[in-house]
């Protein structure tokens, strides 16, 4: 069984690469029973679209 720490590791890679299969099985399997690290994975979400919500903001800037 994995521990918090390293689900939410697993969590933030799998925002920059694609995750391996049993990676993201064990991330899935965790996050079920977890409510700590689905919501750290929901944050992680929620801060990326405002991370690409800006991106968009600043090439428009530049236009
Ligand atoms: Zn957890």
């Amino acid at each position: 069984m994995k521990k918090c720490k390293q689900i939410t590791e697993l969590v933030s890679l799998g925002n920059e690469q694609q995750l391996a299969f049993n990676q993201r099985c064990a991330v899935n399997i965790h996050l079920l029973f977890c409510p700590y690290c689905r919501a750290f994975k929901k944050n992680t979400q929620q801060m990326r679209q405002l991370m690409q919500q800006f991106k968009v903001w600043k090439d428009d800037d530049h236009k």
